[in-house]
Parts: C-alpha cells; sequence; structure tokens
C-alpha cells in the first residue's frame, strides 16, 4: 500500500457525545494517555482545570461549566491516528452537535451508568442517530451505583431505536463492582479500587473458567455472570459489523473512566470495529477520500476562541488527498483560489501549526471572513461542492436591541459574526436594516451565550424581548411582490442573512392563512439556500 493510502487507511475520527458530567471529558483524558498526548495523569487534576487545559475555551463554559463549542483533539494509537470532535454536551447546543456530527465517520456516546438516557440529552442523542453513523456506546462510572445493564441496553434501544449488542458485561456494580467479562475472548478483567476508587486500579486478567476467578468474585457474583452471559447469548442481539457500520447497531462497552478501568479494552474495541475515512456525497456523486485531489468542507466557524487569539477560524474535516502548508485550493462557493496558510491543530490549550494533514483529519485555518459552513474547498480539476450542512428551524425567537445606540457599528458587526458562525440565526426587515433584528435560536442557552459573547468581545449590551413565534418558513417562489401577500395580522415578513425572504408565523392557524389566501405560494421548513 502506498504511504498516503497507508495513512488514511489508519484514520479514524468520532464524535464524543454525552449528557454533562457522565464522563466524556474524563474519558477524552485518558484517551489522550494512551496516546501520549498528555504526559502524566497529575496533569489533570481538577475538573475545572481539564475544561480548561483540553477542550473548552470560552469563559463562560467554565463558569457554568457546560461546554458550548466543539473542539477538536488528536492522538496516535497502535499505528493509528485517531481525531475525536468535542461536542456541547447541552440540548440548547444540539445544532452544533449535529454540524460536529457531519465531520465524523462515527460516534462515541458516554453514559452515566446511574442514570441512563438522561432527559435532557434525548433530543442529542436522538441527533447522532439521525446522521446513521456507527455509535459506541460506552456506560461509565461502574465504580457508583449503578443501573440494572439491562435496562440500560433496553433504553438505549428505546431512545436511539438502534438495537444494543454488549461487548463486555459488569459484574456487579459500586462497591460491588469487580470487573468486566469479555465475551469475545471470554476472559474477564477484574477491577480492584485502588485508594477508595479515587486512584486509577489494578487490573487482572482471567479465563472465565480459572478457578483464580473465584478467588476474586465472590460465588453470587459468578453464578450471576453464568447466567448473564447464557442469556446475553442466546436472548442478546448478535453482535453484527455491518449493522455497526449502518448505525443500526450499537456495540456497547462497560467502564470507569476516572479509574481508568476498561477504556484500553473499549478503544481497542473501537478500533476493530470502526471504520476508515468515509466517501462523500457531492453534485458530482461520492468522492473518494483515498483520492489523492484534496477536499475538504467547512463544518464550524468560530471567532475569539482565546482571548489570546482574537481571530477567526474556519474548520473543515478533509475529505480526500492530502493538506500541506501554503497549498492553494479552489474555493467552490467563493469561486476563487486560496491560499490555506495559518492551518492550526488544536492541542490542549496551545494551537500547533501543522505542515501536513490527510483525508479523515480536521484543521482549522484562518478564516479572513470568507468563509460560510458547509463550504467545499478542494484541488480538483472537477469543481464540485459537497452537500450543504442543514440549519435547524429556530424554536424561540426574541427582539434584539442594541442598548447604546452610539455602538452601532460594534452591535452590527458582532451579531453578524456570531450569525455566520451559526451559534444563532438572525432576521432582518426585509430590505436588511438591522434596526430591529430577531434573533432565533434552537435552544434558549444560546440568547445568554449570545449576550455574554456581545459584550465581552464586542463591548455591546443588548436588550432581549422574547417574541411568540412558533414556525418559520422559507418563501420558495423567487420573484414573488412580498407587498401583495395576504397575512394574518401576526405573521412577519423578515430576510435572513443570504438575503432569502421568509416568514415568521406563532401558530398553524397563520400558515393555513398564508397557504389558503396566497395561490401558489410556496414554503418550506429548510432554506434551499443554505
Ligand atoms: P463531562 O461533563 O461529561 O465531560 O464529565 P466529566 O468527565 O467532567 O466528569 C464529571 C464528573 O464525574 C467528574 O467529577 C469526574 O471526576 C466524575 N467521573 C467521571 N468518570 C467517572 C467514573 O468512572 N467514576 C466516577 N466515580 N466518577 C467519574
Amino acid at each position: 500500500m502506498s504511504d498516503f493510502k497507508d495513512k488514511v487507511e489508519k484514520r479514524r475520527t468520532f464524535a464524543i457525545i454525552s449528557h454533562p458530567d457522565a464522563g466524556k471529558t474524563t474519558l477524552t483524558e485518558k484517551f489522550l494517555l494512551y496516546g501520549g498526548a498528555i504526559q502524566e495523569a497529575g496533569m489533570v487534576k481538577g475538573k475545572q482545570r481539564m475544561r480548561h487545559a483540553v477542550s473548552d475555551w470560552m469563559e463562560i463554559e467554565k463558569q457554568r461549566g457546560i461546554s458550548v463549542t466543539s473542539s477538536v483533539l488528536q492522538f496516535n494509537y497502535q499505528g493509528y491516528c485517531i481525531n475525536i470532535l468535542d461536542t456541547p454536551g447541552h440540548q440548547d447546543f444540539s445544532e452544533d452537535t449535529y454540524r460536529t456530527l457531519m465531520a465524523a465517520d462515527s460516534a462515541v456516546m458516554v453514559i452515566d451508568a446511574s442514570k441512563g438516557v438522561e432527559a435532557q440529552t434525548r433530543k442529542l442523542f436522538k441527533v447522532c442517530a439521525m446522521r446513521h453513523i456507527p455509535i459506541f456506546t460506552f456506560i461509565n462510572k461502574l465504580d457508583r451505583d449503578a443501573k440494572d445493564p439491562y435496562e440500560l441496553m433496553e433504553e438505549i434501544e428505546a431512545e436511539l431505536g438502534v438495537e444494543t449488542c454488549a461487548v463486555n458485561w459488569p459484574i456487579g456494580a459500586g462497591k460491588q463492582f469487580k470487573g468486566v467479562y469479555e465475551r469475545a475472548t471470554k476472559k474477564v478483567l477484574t477491577f480492584e479500587a485502588v485508594d477508595g476508587y479515587k486512584k486509577e486500579v489494578t487490573e487482572n486478567v482471567y479465563h472465565v473458567d480459572d478457578e483464580a476467578l473465584k478467588n476474586v468474585i465472590d460465588e453470587d457474583q459468578y453464578a450471576t455472570l453464568m447466567d448473564d452471559v447464557e442469556l446475553l447469548d442466546g436472548a442478546g442481539a448478535q453482535f453484527d459489523i455491518e449493522k455497526i457500520h449502518e448505525g443500526k447497531q450499537s456495540p456497547v462497552c462497560f467502564g470507569s473512566a476516572l479509574t481508568n478501568f476498561g477504556v484500553e479494552p473499549f478503544l481497542q474495541h473501537f478500533l476493530d470495529f470502526s471504520m476508515p475515512p468515509q466517501p462523500r456525497m457531492s453534485d458530482h456523486g461520492m468522492i473518494d477520500p483515498f483520492s489523492e485531489d484534496f477536499s475538504a468542507f467547512v463544518f464550524k466557524i468560530q471567532a475569539n476562541m482565546n482571548s489570546r487569539h482574537r481571530d477567526r477560524m474556519a474548520f473543515m474535516r478533509i475529505t480526500s488527498g492530502k493538506f500541506e502548508k501554503g497549498m492553494e485550493v479552489y474555493h467552490v462557493q467563493g469561486g476563487k483560489k486560496i491560499k490555506l496558510n495559518q492551518s492550526k491543530q488544536l492541542m490542549a490549550d496551545d494551537r500547533e501549526e501543522i505542515t501536513e494533514a490527510y483525508s479523515g483529519d480536521v484543521i482549522g485555518v484562518f478564516d479572513p471572513g470568507i468563509f460560510s459552513i458547509g463550504d467545499t474547498l478542494t484541488t480538483s480539476k472537477e469543481k464540485f461542492a459537497f452537500e450543504g450542512i442543514p440549519t435547524f428551524a429556530p424554536e424561540h425567537f426574541a427582539s434584539i436591541r442594541n442598548k447604546d445606540t452610539m455602538k452601532r457599528k460594534q452591535f452590527v458587526k458582532g451579531i453578524s459574526q456570531i450569525a455566520q458562525e451559526g451559534a444563532i440565526q438572525i432576521f432582518t426587515a426585509i430590505g436588511g436594516s438591522f434596526e430591529d433584528i430577531v434573533v432565533g435560536v434552537v435552544g434558549v442557552l444560546q440568547f445568554e451565550v449570545l449576550a455574554y459573547r456581545l459584550k465581552n468581545e464586542y463591548n455591546v449590551e443588548i436588550d432581549n424581548t422574547p417574541l411568540p413565534y412558533q414556525f418559520i418558513r422559507w418563501i420558495d417562489n423567487k420573484d414573488i411582490d412580498l407587498n401583495s401577500l395576504n397575512l394574518s395580522s401576526d405573521t412577519r415578513k423578515v430576510q435572513d442573512l443570504r438575503g432569502n425572504n421568509l416568514l415568521l408565523f406563532s401558530n398553524q392557524w397563520g400558515i393555513n392563512w398564508a397557504t389558503e389566501r396566497n395561490k401558489g405560494l410556496e414554503l418550506s421548513e429548510f432554506s434551499k439556500n443554505a
């Protein structure tokens, strides 16, 4: 195999998703330890420090302890080059999670064993299932009291609509947690707490028939394990690698990230079952990740991530070929050639200048304000464009006003930039005036982030008045006279950042009115000009 093909073949790119506090950060950190990307475990003491060190940038994230943006980390393990795309844990940022999942080939889902699939995160998990990518489940915190493992598996099946297949099975939980049974090898990895569960545990391996195992786990637990094994082999879903690749079955592993128990086996299983970079659909057909022509699409734009680097970065997933620093590529949507300079990879709090990257990797490049989410870049002679990334219909609307009219310029700049990042959607009156802006969001926390960022990054304070709109419809008719539309009095005509016309409705009744009294009016729930 050529060196290039081998490098692509050995790449794995996954998004990690979880409800806040399930243990995503801890698990990520252990992965990085295996890869040698973080040298000492002691480096990561408290959660706050860890969050800051590895994946979170913004002050608001530190204050609230939630992850608002997603970041990218890379590590090497057993000859593989693994990219982890972090995602915000809160459902209010599920649109960001969706965009990140677009850049990933699979997802790792972390679940707290004592809580199961948490209500607040249902939406996130659904978003994950929507992409039909392989989902690898890690059920965490077995060193604490946990729900029944069968119940946990059932919950995942019910919530996600995918089959689950246990790759290993826990023996006890909490103070009685004795380890996991690996179904394929019939081996038991035993868990022995050190220093009241606070430190990493010692781990031994026994064959399930080994008499010595009975010195470690008591008779009752052994009997339960035998029953469980029989039940899983007889009644559980059969392991099916094709179903896993199609996102129809999720392999499930149990463990404890904090004590570093079951993390390496999970990583190993992940490498065994996951796929190298996958082809992507474009308007010229599927793009082969092993093609030597470089191509990539932008899935995230983020300004002012760090007060030390006040600039704007576009994150792109490489979909084919090799990236080299300073290379010239064609920006399809911009219609011109550009040089990719100042490309970065993010590691811990620092950004490392990178000189090369391959299909499957994610790079951040300096964005002078030319990129939009979904844009394609390529060196191919065929100037294809990847399918756009859909925007979610906003569910909450507010009228946003700038408190200090002297700061109009900063206000317009700030709110436009934040909207271009996809962190909010903004709608102006027809004609594009910024005097009376409607902001639409999927989750209300996005309003808080907006206010916070405008104040901290642009020194602008805003007033926020909630609006009663519930539905949004884009007008598909190109040359319609908006003034002639017959609409209910509570329907509002606005335009989006790209100049598309749309209508905001307070209720279904308003939509019916519009379609019944304006023959030929075509409305859609998504922007076709994304
Ligand atoms: P995140 O919000 O999903 O990133 O969760 P964190 O990784 O920050 O973990 C949340 C809390 O759970 C922290 O206090 C961790 O130390 C703790 N934690 C994580 N994994 C485990 C585990 O396996 N066992 C126990 N007992 N605690 C854990």
